[in-house]
């Protein structure tokens, strides 16, 4: 490993992460392989038949979940609905959506929308009461923080793991959420990982992954005979690994969310890292993500086109915008924090006319029913941040570098719950009377 200011004790770079790249995103990069041997379950989809108009669908599309146009190729409109095939020649097909008309008819959801939460009339001290809030604190850690590759040093100073660091903001945060009246649920309140699989169980899997993707890559071809078998056992066990830490855990929590939580709104809470060669973030920054911006090789298989259908037809979207552009804004003011650089592609696109969003899809937000607010503020391998961090949770303020700052957990937590706070009152207070 390279010995740099500041490192992530693990292979990161040999992943070939580029200048900004944020470190939890790459998590969307392995989810393509995880589901592709799946067949869903298409009559899932029937309960949202003549749901949503024509209109709406397609600029639902157009604009948040396929700006790039790469769902509409399996797509062929007819009278009335649309039909969805597995190829771009439109011979296998995998579904008949109809659209709505004057007659529309209405989902039932397990989540509240904005159209819903007025009737909740919640008195002012109670903004949140009747509305069920997940927190999902992101990554296991604990015995899997380093291969999870979230175990996290500066200049080989302490080792910090970024789960424990979003549990501590996670708890602060429930007791915030739950004084305004929200049922708060975790998808984790530990160290221990809710998926009941382990790595071994993936290894026929990892082991024909390794062979069709990596094995024959030029690079590694020319290694020699011993070097080359060595290289393919280590990326093996980290597929291996990779499934189990990443798909099959991040699935098990959303089989919890989607089936027993049930909740209006999931917050992902994470700390983010910027990744520059090998110099430390000069400063912190705010990255919130909505579900959307699906790419080519995330619409290749049944079920990813399926994952896209429900989240569109869900119709999570309106709800989720609004939550994460109040949530965002709040944040971005109070912990003072500017938006990250402009740097939208394929796998990332401007929502909300808010410098702090992005749509992108990850596994959290697309395989979690309802609205999910994804969460990355600060940079780990900020120096001052990384200070902050080791420095754990505190009363009053601390000095840092010449300033005085409270603790970093307490301004992410209290920011988080100023923004659902402020978000949900504009919806669910009851009208003052004698109006
Ligand atoms: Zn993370």
């Amino acid at each position: 490993m390279k010995n740099g200011p500041w490192m992530f004790l693990s292979a990161q770079r040999r992943a070939g992460t580029s200048a900004c790249a944020c470190l939890c995103l790459l998590i969307f990069v392995f989810s393509a392989a995880a589901f592709a041997g799946d067949a869903p379950n298409w009559s899932l989809l029937d309960p949202f038949q003549r749901t949503m108009t024509r209109a709406d669908f397609q600029l639902r599309l157009d604009r948040v979940f396929s700006p790039g146009g790469a769902f509409q190729k399996f797509l062929a409109q007819d009278g009335d609905g649309v039909a969805v095939f597995d190829d771009e020649q439109h011979q296998q097909r995998l579904y008949h959506l109809q659209f709505a008309t004057d007659t529309r008819r209405v989902v039932k959801r397990t989540f509240k929308t904005l159209e819903d939460l007025p009737a909740l009339k919640n008195p002012p001290d109670k903004p949140l009461r009747g509305l069920r809030i997940v927190l999902d604190p992101g990554h296991i850690g604990g015995e899997f923080a380093r291969m999870e590759e979230r175990f996290f040093k500066m200049n080989n100073g302490p080792a910090e793991q970024e789960a424990v660091q979003n549990l501590i903001v996670a708890r602060l945060l429930a007791a915030r959420l739950q004084r305004a009246g929200a049922t708060v649920l975790f998808t984790k309140n530990d160290f221990k990982p809710v998926t009941d699989t382990n790595p071994e169980q993936f290894r026929e899997l990892a082991g024909k992954y390794v062979q069709e993707n990596i094995a024959m890559r030029p690079d590694v071809r020319a290694l020699g005979e011993l070097a080359r078998e060595a290289f393919l056992l280590d990326a093996t066990r980290k597929r291996m690994e990779l499934e189990f830490y990443r798909n099959a855990e991040l699935r098990a929590r959303a089989a919890l969310v989607n089936e027993r939580l049930r909740p209006d709104l999931t917050l992902c809470i994470h700390f983010n890292a910027a990744s520059d060669g090998d110099r430390p973030a000069p400063d912190n920054r705010l990255m919130v993500m909505i579900h959307g911006c699906y790419t080519p090789d995330s619409v290749d298989t049944p079920q990813r086109k399926f994952d896209l259908l429900w989240k569109l037809l869900e119709n999570s979207h309106p709800t989720e915008l609004a939550a994460a552009d109040a949530i965002s804004r709040v944040m971005g003011a109070d912990m003072k924090l500017p938006p990250e650089p402009v740097r939208f592609g394929p796998n990332s696109t401007a929502v909300g006319n808010n410098p702090y969003l992005c749509a992108r899809n990850v596994i959290a937000n697309r395989l979690y029913h309802g609205p999910v607010v994804y969460l990355e503020p600060y940079y780990q391998n900020n120096p001052t941040t990384y200070a902050r961090l080791l420095a754990g949770d505190y009363d009053g303020e601390r000095a840092f570098d010449g300033q005085h700052l409270r603790s970093i957990f307490r301004e992410y937590a209290d920011a988080v719950a100023h923004g659902v706070i402020e978000f949900y009152a504009r919806h669910t207070l009851a009208a003052p009377a004698g109006r």
